[in-house]
């Protein structure tokens, strides 16, 4: 997926948060690391349509995201979005909240949702877990459910924003494993995460993010081996 962004900007109440971002690459799997309250979340959310940037474009494969709410929807749902928590529907099943969206959002019919669902759940290790609820699921299998449900409607591109950050440590592995498996199979992401061992060797391409900026992009194992900037290098010397 490629994607054009020019001039970007975004403001809250007057603050800047995105202070003129530029990027233009074909898409793969790319990793946004930095600091917290560096803009990532903003930036991924502009980016899926989830909000209007204050000034500047986003263009992807050729055609510009027109931030109004008539077109939005439909650009939305070419995407598939998982957040630090699943936010699954509570009172559904597994299978269920897999299989909503696809009706719903995407109207596949109900028996060919359904199946579609069991069939990525039993992909991801969740065979026996399609008939529960999400408060009978580790933290691990919820996030597991939450990525089925982004990627059942066969999204261009996945969105994540820190998609274990809210995990007990023992599961993290499981997700991140699972990303990656999506990966092997083709599938295209943007990952906002603080697993740097995962953005380093999972992901492509990398981009630093910090303050509003976007300091440094590349091949992932570039940035990491040879940070240019003083603040990534700070920012990595950190994590040690
Ligand atoms: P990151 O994901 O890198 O931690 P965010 O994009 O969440 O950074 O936030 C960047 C800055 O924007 C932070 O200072 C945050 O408080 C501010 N911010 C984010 N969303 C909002 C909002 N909806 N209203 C006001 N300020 C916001
Ligand atoms: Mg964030």
């Amino acid at each position: 997926m490629r994607i054009r962004i020019e001039g970007l900007t975004k403001e809250f109440d007057g603050a800047p948060v995105l202070r003129g971002i530029n990027f233009d690459d074909d898409v793969t799997t790319l990793a946004v690391i930095g600091p917290s309250g560096g803009g990532k979340s903003t930036l991924l959310r502009i980016v899926g349509g989830l909000i209007a940037p204050t000034g500047g474009t986003v263009e992807v494969d050729g055609e510009a995201v027109a931030y109004d709410e008539r077109t939005l929807p439909a650009y939305r749902a070419q995407l598939g979005f998982v957040f630090q928590s699943s936010g699954l529907f509570h009172h559904l099943s597994a299978l269920e909240n897999v299989a909503l969206p696809l009706r719903v959002v995407h109207g596949v019919p109900e028996d060919e949702a359904r199946e579609r669902a069991a069939d990525l759940l039993s992909r991801f290790g969740l065979a026996a877990e399609e008939g529960k609820r999400p408060v009978q699921l580790s933290g691990g299998q919820q996030q597991r459910v939450a990525i089925a449900r982004a990627v059942a409607a066969r999204p261009k591109m996945l969105l994540l924003d820190e998609p274990t950050s809210a995990l007990d440590p023992e599961y993290t592995n499981d997700v991140l494993d699972l990303i990656r498996d999506l990966k092997d199979s083709g599938t295209r992401f943007i990952v906002v995460t603080h697993e740097m061992g995962f953005a380093r060797h999972a992901c492509d391409k990398a981009a630093f993010l910090h303050d509003g900026t976007l300091l440094e992009y590349g091949a992932s194992a570039q940035l990491f081996d040879r940070p240019t900037t003083p603040e990534l290098q700070r920012f990595l010397s950190k994590l040690l």
